[in-house]
């Protein structure tokens, strides 16, 4: 039995790509219930939720977005109505809309950071009281584009590297609570997002790998990262060679 049994886990953008993985992963080590999320495909969250049920896992589907304080707050408290505690927020919502710097206007950056910081911040807050109660962890998905910024997305790229420098903060912030808080930064993952990215040339001609991240790969890095009672501050790279 790991560390990942009987636990709460709250996954933000969890109705497809990396946070559906990551919840049918925690419902494979043993968490007692999951917090599916989604902000417009109800359809495909009640599947993620019915397919972590037939693992063994309680399922809850919350609608919301994480830009929202009020949404924020509302996916913390299904978790804890529901089964009392929460020991895990995976903070995996996020968006891309690859565009130039000279094209884009106030509100293209505005959402990404809403989204992508601000919406992960929102969620760890809400969550932090409870998290404290059982030692719990937090997961905020960064991405490479982080740590090795790229055109097309220089909002995107600001926004995860905003997203790393809060995990490491708050982790030496959070750690005398006994709670944990990891950066995992992914290279290219087979998802929705890496297909609108556009061609997928690229992947050939810069991954030595030559291929994507499976979501199960990226899913098993984190909650063996959740399971690791040292990792804290510390930001994961899963890039096939791509950093
Ligand atoms: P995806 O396939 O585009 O899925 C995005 C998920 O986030 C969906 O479940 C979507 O819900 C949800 N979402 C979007 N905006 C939201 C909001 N405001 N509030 C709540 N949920 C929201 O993306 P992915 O590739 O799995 O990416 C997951 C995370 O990994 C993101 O943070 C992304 O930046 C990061 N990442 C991805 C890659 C990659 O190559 N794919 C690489 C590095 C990092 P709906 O289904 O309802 O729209």
């Amino acid at each position: 039995m790991g560390w990942l049994t009987g636990r709460v886990v709250l996954v933000t953008g969890s109705s497809r790509g990396i946070g559906r993985a990551v919840v049918l992963e925690a419902a494979r080590r043993g968490a007692r219930g999951v917090v599916v999320n989604y902000v417009s495909r109800r359809d495909a969250a009640e599947k993620v939720a019915e397919e972590a049920r037939r693992i063994g896992a309680d399922a809850v589907v919350v609608g919301g977005d994480v830009s929202r304080w009020e949404d924020a707050e509302r996916l913390v408290k299904a978790a804890v109505e529901r089964w009392g505690r929460l020991d895990v927020v995976v903070n995996n919502a996020g968006i891309l809309r690859p565009k130039l710097f000279e094209e884009m206007a106030p509100g293209d950056w505005e959402r990404e950071m809403a989204v992508n910081f601000f919406g992960a911040l929102n969620v760890a807050k809400a969550a932090l009281p409870h998290l404290t109660k059982t030692r719990g962890v937090i997961v905020n998905i960064a991405s490479v584009l982080g740590l090795r910024p790229e055109p097309w997305a220089s909002h995107y790229s600001a926004s995860k590297a905003a997203l790393i420098a809060w995990s490491i903060a708050a982790a030496k912030e959070l750690a005398e609570k006994g709670v944990r808080v990891i950066a995992v930064a992914p290279g290219g993952v087979d998802t929705d997002m890496a297909r609108e990215w556009g061609d997928l040339d690229w992947v050939e001609e810069e991954i030595p790998l030559k291929r994507l991240a499976r979501p199960e790969e990226v899913a098993r890095l984190v909650m063996d990262a959740v399971e690791n009672p040292y990792v804290t501050g510390d930001v994961l790279t899963i890039s096939g060679g791509l950093l």
